[in-house]
């Protein structure tokens, strides 16, 4: 039996249950057979049994009062996945369907990610079961400083630099970030995704659906060709969709839809920049339902659906993980579907990836595809640093600069191994090989 088996079928009997974890897992461990042949050294020094083991797990109560005065719980997490490149560093999701096995999935793509960037940053995830929908902005501020209550004792701007993701944004944020420095007395860039007008960096907000466009132009600059006149659907519609939306409209793509958990919303006229700023205030402000936007512009509204059988040139994944299956996968290659750039964290599921390997269209990982949030996060904990605020333009320019690179570092891994068109391999040896290396010089730890 191989390194990699042995150690997966350790890594599946002590994490029994964790589906999200383990299906994250196998996709690394299918990539990295070539490189464990070609480099024993990571076997030596255990790099696979303990570059799956978080280094922390912290796991708490959030008790809070709800509007009607009655004594709420939630339960809290962190996993401080691996700091051989740098301070932990990834978001914190507030969803009821958040677990443990989310979370250390959630963890364990972050550190392959981050090192991707060849930033300096290593890799965490954190957050809670709590629920910010249908919540009022009292209880939400309730919730999040009794979450920081606890969590301020594991983070720091040296340690653990937590940032926003599905159910966090700019309002969860900044009451986070007020009870930190309540608490702490210090007024650090402990968070990243900060108000702008205190502490936060211009760009960051838009990052990673920027980002994700930028790198799916790259791969489409392999092929002499440009995002321009081409025909995109996307999925969600909080902040990762919407920036998607809003740079694919910049470079003259057509967007044909976006969704919630309720529904899709299909608009074959595209959603151009005035509609994309109302769906902004019906989702960032009134908090309302995507459905709401075939009541107002018109176009389809399919109940319960995900956006994979329309038909597009390119599709972005931007809502969840495993929210395009094999055969939606299918549906899109046989409507002519051939760029694939994953806004969110692990959206395919196993069957879906291995089509899109098989049929060598444009597929990106979310973990190179969607790095261009954690980037920008760095630039803002390099901008808190130095005290300095960058415009707009010098953060966007860094930011395609990061993504061209991330591209770069990508496809150079796969054709180093054989295989120059598989982004998966390439973004899992390349993310892989730096936080090894690191790991071997730090000594068994
Ligand atoms: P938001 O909370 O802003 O938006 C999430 C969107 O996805 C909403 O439209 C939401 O719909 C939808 N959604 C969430 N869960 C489900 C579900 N189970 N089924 C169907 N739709 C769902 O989150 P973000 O935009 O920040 O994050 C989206 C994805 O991008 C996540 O996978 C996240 O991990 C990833 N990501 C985010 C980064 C960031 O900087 N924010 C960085 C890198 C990756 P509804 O409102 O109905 O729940």
């Amino acid at each position: 039996m191989s390194y990699i088996e042995r150690v997966w079928e350790k890594v599946s009997q002590r994490n029994a249950g964790e589906v999200e974890f383990l299906q994250a897992v196998r996709e690394v461990f299918d990539s990295l057979e070539p490189v464990m042949e070609r480099n024993p050294q990571y076997e030596a020094a255990g790099i696979l049994e303990r570059i799956v083991e978080p280094e922390r797990q912290i796991i708490f109560r959030v008790p809070w009062v709800d509007d009607q005065g009655k004594a709420q719980v939630n339960r809290g997490f962190r996993f401080e996945f691996n700091s051989a490149l740098g301070p932990y560093k990834g978001g914190l999701r507030f969803h009821p369907s958040v677990n443990q096995s989310v979370l250390k999935f959630l963890g364990f793509e972050q550190v392959f990610k981050n090192s991707l960037t060849t930033l300096m940053m290593g890799g965490g995830k954190g957050g809670s079961d709590f629920d910010p929908k249908g919540k009022s902005d009292n209880e939400v501020m309730h919730f999040c400083q009794s979450f920081m209550t606890e969590l301020q004792r594991h983070i720091g701007h040296h340690t653990d630099v937590p940032a926003g993701d599905i159910g966090v944004g700019a309002r969860e944020l900044g009451y986070m970030f007020g009870q930190y420095k309540r608490i702490r007395n210090e007024f650090t860039g402990v968070l990243t995704g900060k108000g702008i007008t205190w502490g936060g960096s211009l760009i960051r907000p838009e990052a990673t659906g920027y980002g994700t466009v930028y790198f799916a132009e790259e791969m489409l600059k392999t092929r002499d060709e440009k995002l321009e006149g081409k025909v995109c659907t996307i999925s969600g519609s909080g902040n990762v969709a919407q920036f998607a939306a809003e740079k694919l409209n910049q470079l003259g793509a057509k967007v044909v839809s976006l969704s919630d958990s309720g529904g899709t919303i299909y608009d074959p006229a595209g959603i151009d920049a005035e509609k994309l700023a109302w769906v902004m205030e019906l989702k960032n402000r009134r908090r309302g339902r995507i459905k709401e936007y075939t009541e107002k512009f018109g176009g389809e509204y399919l109940e319960g659906e995900r956006p994979w059988s329309i038909k597009c040139d390119c599709a972005f994944p931007c809502a969840t993980q495993n929210e395009l299956n094999g055969e939606e996968a299918q549906t899109l290659l046989d409507n002519g579907c051939y760029v694939v750039s994953e806004g969110a964290n692990m959206p395919s599921d196993p069957d879906a990836v291995n089509i899109f390997i098989d049929s060598k269209i444009l597929y990106a990982p979310g973990k190179a595809a969607n790095a261009g949030g954690v980037s920008t996060s760095y630039l803002e904990m390099r901008q808190n640093s130095s005290r300095n605020n960058w415009t707009r333009e010098r953060v966007d320019k860094k930011l395609n600069e990061i993504m061209v690179n991330i591209h770069a570092a990508t496809r150079a891994a796969a054709a180093e191994y054989g295989e120059p068109d598989n982004y998966v391999m390439g973004a899992n040896i390349a993310g892989f090989t730096k936080v090894a290396n690191a790991m071997l010089d730090q000594g068994i730890v």
